[in-house]
């Protein structure tokens, strides 16, 4: 479990977040306003105040309950691809530590984020930051199921590695819409892109492989 998380964003923690942001303009990213959100969200919130510098390199990091806040560069690269427009209606699975949701809300859309695992969704709903941002809905529940009452999403965005494409999911993908999706077993994940058009066809685009903690059935309660 996490402990003494740092509370002051200085001069320091500015200085390496515009170093990470080099990082991943170098790497490839290219889209600003994903840099911009980069930029302004203190990611050593997020971890213990001992790896307050580990919180700008460019790498997961170990959270509570056996989980990961994804590397910069994924979120980044994961973000690119929805190609977010003003006031669009995202659904995220995986709030995880919120590190990713934050970045989304801090792009200005509407975010809906669903989290299996009680002890972090508890533990999410005592951060601070998050206070910051209204626009995100969290909800403890299955990712495979999606969020039915409040489909259909303009985006969605699955931060696990699913064992397949969830059909609930793609069901509640808008006409028009983008899902991000890493899948694939054991660790080793392919990104897919993919694309509904209006008249609801759907195109599958492949973009490099990943690795995530694996997408599990059904809702966990224990600490
Ligand atoms: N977006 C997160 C990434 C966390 S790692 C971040 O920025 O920190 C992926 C998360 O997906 C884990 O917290 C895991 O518990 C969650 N997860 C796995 N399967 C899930 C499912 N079926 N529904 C919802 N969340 C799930």
């Amino acid at each position: 479990m996490l402990h003494s998380l740092p509370k002051e964003d200085n001069y320091l923690q500015k200085g390496l977040r515009k170093q990470l942001v080099q990082v991943l303009r170098d790497k490839g990213i290219k889209d600003e306003r994903v840099l911009g959100a980069i930029e302004a969200i203190p990611r050593h919130f997020f971890l213990d105040k001992a790896f307050e510098r580990q919180a700008y390199e460019d790498r997961a990091f170990p959270i509570a309950a056996g989980q990961t806040i994804s590397q910069p560069y994924t979120v980044a690269y994961q973000t690119q691809l929805l190609d977010l427009q003003k006031f669009d209606k995202v659904l995220e699975i995986g709030t995880g530590s919120a590190y990713q949701a934050m970045v989304l809300a801090e792009m200005g859309i509407s975010l809906f984020t669903i989290e299996r695992q009680k002890e972090l969704y508890d533990y999410v709903g005592k951060m601070v930051l998050l206070k910051k941002y209204p626009a995100i809905k969290r909800f403890y529940g299955d990712g495979f199921e999606g969020l039915p009452s409040y489909a259909p999403f303009d985006k969605i965005l699955v931060t696990c590695g699913a064992p397949f494409i969830p059909p609930k999911l793609l069901a509640q993908l808008k006409p028009g819409g983008i899902m991000v999706i890493p899948v694939g077993e054991d660790g080793q994940q392919k990104m897919l892109r993919i694309t509904k058009d209006k008249e609801g066809n759907i195109e599958e685009e492949e973009m490099g492989d990943f690795r995530f903690v694996p997408m599990l059935q059904g809702r966990n309660p224990r600490p």
